[in-house]
């Protein structure tokens, strides 16, 4: 039977709430944690890395009119959060989950994210008109056609093995 994706309908802003991230002090895996939606203001963001304790926090600044500014895209704005690129919204640091693939980069913010991803390019069959705001309708062309998809399952499995290999 060939594997189903059902759509979930997930943006990808539902997976924000950790980021697994580089260390800027030690480059060891830490974390980036919002439990709130970026467009929550006043939240405070914490960075933590157990590995040397550096700690952050972090208060997203507000524009004129009271809310907190979002940039969409891949490229890095400061005082925005910045939603779309290879790195946490908030302070900026690299993702850790990252895997070169098919001439890209393949990331994910935490685990639940790689698993989504693993599942969407793994399945045969995917679901109809997927929400124009979910991950999966807004995933790059190169992720989602059949040629690349043993190539991005590898990459996916990649970051995988190297989480495993964490003490
Ligand atoms: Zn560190």
């Amino acid at each position: 039977m060939k594997k189903q994706f059902k759509n979930r309908h997930r943006m990808l802003e539902s997976f924000g709430y950790e980021f697994a991230v580089h260390c800027p002090n030690c480059n060891e895996k830490s974390k980036v944690i919002s439990p709130e939606a970026p467009y929550y203001t006043d939240a405070i963001k914490r960075f933590i890395c157990t590995s040397c304790g550096l700690m952050k926090e972090k208060i997203p600044d507000k524009n004129c009119f009271n809310q907190n500014v979002i940039s969409y895209g891949n490229s890095w704005r400061d005082g925005f959060i910045n939603i779309g690129g290879n790195y946490d919204w908030y302070f900026g640091y690299p993702l850790y989950l990252q895997a070169p693939c098919c001439g890209h980069t393949l990331w994910a913010y935490n685990i639940e994210h790689l698993c989504y991803l693993e599942e969407y390019v793994e399945a045969e069959l995917r679901g109809p008109s997927p929400y124009y705001l979910s991950v999966e309708s807004r995933l790059p062309i190169w992720m989602k056609i059949a040629k690349n998809r043993n190539a991005v399952l590898k990459a996916i499995n990649k970051i995988k093995h190297g989480l495993l290999s964490i003490k």
